[in-house]
């Protein structure tokens, strides 16, 4: 059961509540790079990002957001660090929301003027608390309570300014740490909660360390955005993002192949297959009926069907070819190199003509 948060909107979209949990993409383009930045934010929200967030570091960052702002509709976030005036040009140039590092932003002053601005703009603020920019005395123990007391502390200057509409993110490297952080707060407040975990490498270990700290506190009702890090193509983030979601059954992105790990068994390069039943998928996922559905590929005639038992439709090879079966019961036998169109042809029944 999710844990029921303040609404918060953002641009044109809201979370918390009963709202879905959204996907936040971040850009790795520096955003005076005009061209290449709108290329990025674009293929981030055509590959499933709800948000955006982008790094703004000076006037040539803040001149860009104005750029953007006229090119982009979906929501946009601009990431301040330093210097509380960067983010109120970004406010004045458009920006759909504001995260500010308690770690690096913290004169009352400052706060205070972020927040009668965002106010005014109905643009709501991140407190975006990262275990790296704690004091470095903070850095021995007790580090989540600490990020906790760090968010909790710039709750009361922002409530202090009549402003409510507020975001809370707690990210360390460290995956215990993170879960520990998020489960503290979620205890103490109803601000919608912003998850990740910083920092955590490249491909295989962005991706474990990610599932296991976002995955963890989204089965017990606690998150309401995330965004996955990595080191690697931004779009890769929001791939990973979206396959936590569905492996939690919390959205539907189309049907999802299931396919077995292959061994001595396997006949065929079943990876080629897969890879080439995703790439059909993917082109027509938006007009997919039952996003919902599985369809199982399996290596073998001895195991498939049985093992993808739940699958809505697949194939299982054999040596000498391959069995369509629907529903976990064999259809009929078909050649393998006619499996992709055959599966094509099966899933058209699937789609919106
Ligand atoms: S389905 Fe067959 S080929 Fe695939 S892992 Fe199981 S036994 Fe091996």
């Amino acid at each position: 059961m999710k844990k029921r948060t303040r609404v918060v909107k953002i641009g044109n979209i809201k979370i918390g509540g009963k709202n879905p949990i959204a996907i936040q993409g971040m850009v790795k383009t520096a955003i005076k790079n005009k061209t290449l930045a709108l290329k990025e934010i674009t293929s981030l929200f055509e590959t499933g990002s709800d948000i955006v967030r982008f790094a703004v570091k000076d006037s040539e960052d803040v001149q860009a957001v104005k750029y953007i702002r006229k090119r982009i509709n979906s929501p946009l976030v601009a990431d301040i660090h330093f210097d509380y005036r960067l983010a109120l040009m970004c406010i004045k140039n458009g920006i759909d929301k504001i995260r500010l590092n308690p770690g690096n932003i913290q004169q009352e002053f400052q706060i205070r003027q972020v927040a009668l601005l965002a106010k005014k703009s109905n643009v709501p603020i991140r407190i975006g608390v990262n275990s790296g920019s704690l004091a470095k005395s903070s850095l021995i123990k007790n580090k989540a309570s600490l990020m906790v007391k760090s968010a909790l502390g710039y709750i009361r200057i922002l409530e202090k300014n009549n402003f409510k509409d507020i975001v809370v993110s707690l990210k360390a490297e460290d995956v215990n740490t993170t879960i520990e952080a998020y489960r503290k707060f979620s205890r103490k407040c109803n601000y919608p909660l912003h998850l990740g975990v910083t920092a955590t490498g490249s491909l295989v270990s962005a991706i474990v360390k990610s599932s296991i700290g976002i995955g963890v506190l989204l089965s017990e009702g606690i998150g309401d955005t995330f965004r996955v890090s990595m080191t690697g193509a931004s779009t890769d983030e929001i791939e990973v993002a979206k396959k936590i979601l569905s492996s939690l059954s919390l959205r539907n992105f189309g049907p999802e192949v299931i396919s077995c790990p292959t061994c001595g068994r396997c006949s065929v390069n079943l990876g080629i297959v897969v890879e080439k039943l995703e790439k059909i998928l993917s082109k027509k996922k938006e007009r997919f009926l039952r996003p919902g559905m599985k369809i199982a590929v399996m290596g073998c005639e001895v195991n498939g069907p049985g093992e993808a038992s739940s699958a809505d439709l697949g194939v299982a090879f054999g040596n000498n070819g391959a069995i369509l079966f629907r529903d976990g019961v064999i259809v009929k036998r078909i050649k393998k190199e006619d499996v992709l169109t055959i599966l094509t042809k099966e899933l058209e029944k699937y789609y919106e003509t």
